[in-house]
Order: structure tokens, then C-alpha cells, then sequence
């Protein structure tokens, strides 16, 4: 469910009943799985309409600020993309070394300089609960982009995006996830998001060192979900409908040498794939390093590329929701 609104004033023309209108998206936790379907819904008709128009005006007017403390390369370009796609504009702010953070501004006072310039913002940042400390200062919207090791919502939701449009459902799956459970991200927001859905039944596999969490665990037990943690992959790639790859987070390791020694402790190949289900994906939120091999890129399984488009459709449909005109 949306969090408290901010821009209690709308311009004539906008949706006062909009439900995410103002709202800001901080977790996976703060939606339900009507929400999850709406933004389905909307994402499908960003797909239609940039696959028929490019690009139209919904957002003209807007503004957006990209506010980037982390390294990126398709969360930052595809919401700029997003943004510009729906006729809006955006202040990019990547290389926070050239901002006043330089010079010792805090967050709060860097989102409420950029609330006063733009009408919502996107915050990628090293710390867990960053994107809920800008949402109390920003006077707009904050979205999180993720913050360090605790969440990456708009990852997941165009993670199930991707597995709707890919699989044609989101119910009555096997998902494995493998690689770095730990410091993944992207895997903590999506195993909460699937326990929203019915029928699915999640697989771990990790290096001993980098498990899931056990708070996400926590939460998916507490919704009955069935999950396993296994030590190979071979065991549950044949009943796997998803099977979504993780690379280990080399910059969130101290130790050097930790990180070389399971770095590479998971290879998806061709070979390795021939267990697996003729019907089934293959994800990963990327950048991938060495976790699965260039030859498996042809295969048709292989939808991390589609992914990340789909991640256009999905953050277009983000911000015309928080801004009214969805
Ligand atoms: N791009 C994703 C993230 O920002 C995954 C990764 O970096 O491995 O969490």
C-alpha cells in the first residue's frame, strides 16, 4: 500500500484519486498484488505505446531528479529514458563528487535542494533505509533506486514484469535464485515481492558465505512460501521456471581475497543448461561478470537482455503513478 502523499496541491488536470499519486516507493513490502498487477497492467501499455509512438507527452512539464551515490548503468539510463520517453526533463546527477556532497552536504539537505527543483526524485545510495531518510526531507517523492544491501524495488517489479511477460504468469512457479544471496539486492526485493503470488516455491543457492538473509527468509516462511537453500545447482534446475542469477557484489567485500575465492563459484553454460526445462528464463538484473557464460546469450531462454527493457516499461509506469497520471 502507497506511503503518506506529498504535492498536496495538483495542477488542474491532474488525478487527485490517483493512489500512487505523490507517493513514495521505498520497499516491495509497500505493495499488494492488485498494486503488483496494476503496475503490470500500466508497464504493458508504456510497451504498446513506445513500441508505436516512442515517444508522447504524459509527463511534459515534469521534472525529474536522478540522484546516483552508487555506481549504474541501466537503473540511471532507463529511468533518464523513461522520463524523457514520457515528454519530461531530468537533472542527472551521477558523479556526486562534482555535487556539493563534495563539499559535506548531507543527504537530507542534497534531497531537499533537489525537491525544490523537481517534482520526484530517484536515489540510488550505499546505505541501507537512505531512500527512507531522503523520502522525510524531500518534499517530493523519493523513489529508491537501492540502498546498499537492503532493496532494489523498481528491480523487482520489473523483474516480475519480465517473468509475466516472458512466462505469461506469476503464479505456480519454481524460482532459484543463485549467486549472492547475501548482499544481492535485487534478490532480497524480489523473493518478498513473490510471496504475493500463489503457487511458488523458492530454491537458494549461494556460496556457504553469502546465504539469503534470514530476515527475507523470515518474511517468505511467514507467508507460507516453501523455500529450500541447496549447495548445487543440479538438483532443482530441472523443475525451475526461473532461474535468476546473481553476480557476487565485489565492492561490498572488505577482503579481497574472500571475494576472488567464490567470485566465480557458479558459471551458467550451455552445457550446464541442458537440464534445464525447454520452457523456462533465465534472468539477471546484471552487469554480469562471470556468472553466465557469452555462449548461452543466444539461447532463447536467456531473457536478462529483454529484461532490461522491460525495465523502461516498468519505470515509465513508476513515474507516471507517483506524479498523478496513472
Ligand atoms: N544492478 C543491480 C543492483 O544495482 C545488480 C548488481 O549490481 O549486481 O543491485
Amino acid at each position: 500500500m502507497p506511503t503518506k502523499a506529498k504535492n498536496p496541491h495538483l495542477p488542474l488536470g491532474d488525478h487527485k484519486t490517483a493512489p500512487w499519486y505523490g507517493k513514495d516507493i521505498l520497499s516491495i513490502k509497500q505493495f499488494s498484488r492488485a498494486d503488483l498487477e496494476y503496475i503490470i497492467r500500466v508497464a504493458h501499455e508504456m510497451r504498446i505505446m513506445v513500441e508505436r509512438i516512442g515517444t508522447f507527452d504524459l509527463l511534459k512539464g515534469k521534472i525529474l531528479a536522478n540522484l546516483f551515490y552508487e555506481p549504474s548503468t541501466r537503473t540511471s539510463s532507463s529511468f533518464m529514458a523513461a522520463m524523457e520517453r514520457l515528454g519530461g526533463a531530468v537533472i542527472p546527477i551521477n558523479e556526486v563528487k562534482y555535487s556539493s556532497v563534495a563539499k559535506g552536504e548531507s543527504l537530507p539537505d542534497t534531497v531537499r535542494t533537489l525537491g525544490c527543483y523537481a517534482d520526484v526524485i530517484v536515489l540510488r545510495h550505499p546505505d541501507v533505509g537512505a531512500a527512507a531518510l531522503a523520502a522525510k526531507y524531500a518534499g517530493k517523492p523519493v523513489i529508491n533506486a537501492g540502498d546498499g544491501v537492503g532493496e532494489h524495488p523498481t528491480q523487482a517489479l520489473l523483474d516480475a514484469f519480465t517473468i509475466r511477460e516472458e512466462l505469461g504468469r506469476l503464479d505456480n512457479l519454481t524460482v532459484t535464485m543463485l549467486g549472492d544471496l547475501k548482499y544481492g539486492r535485487t534478490v532480497h526485493s524480489l523473493a518478498r515481492l513473490l510471496t504475493q503470488f500463489i503457487g511458488i516455491k523458492l530454491n537458494y543457492i549461494s556460496p556457504d558465505i553469502l546465504p539469503m538473509p534470514k530476515d527475507v527468509m523470515d518474511e517468505v516462511a511467514q507467508k507460507g512460501l516453501p523455500q529450500n537453500e541447496y549447495s548445487t545447482l543440479d538438483k532443482v534446475l530441472p523443475e525451475t521456471d526461473v532461474l535468476y542469477v546473481t553476480r557476487v557484489q565485489k565492492e561490498r567485500f572488505d577482503d579481497h581475497a574472500v571475494y576472488e575465492k567464490v567470485k566465480s563459484a557458479f558459471v551458467i553454460t550451455p552445457e550446464v543448461m541442458k537440464s534445464a526445462k525447454k520452457e523456462m528464463i533465465v534472468m539477471h538484473p546484471l552487469p554480469r561478470v562471470t556468472e553466465i557464460s557469452m555462449e548461452f546469450d543466444e539461447d532463447p531462454r536467456a531473457a536478462y537482455f529483454r529484461q532490461m527493457e522491460y525495465g523502461l516499461y516498468v519505470r515509465m509506469a513508476l513515474l507516471a503513478m507517483v506524479l498523478g497520471k496513472a
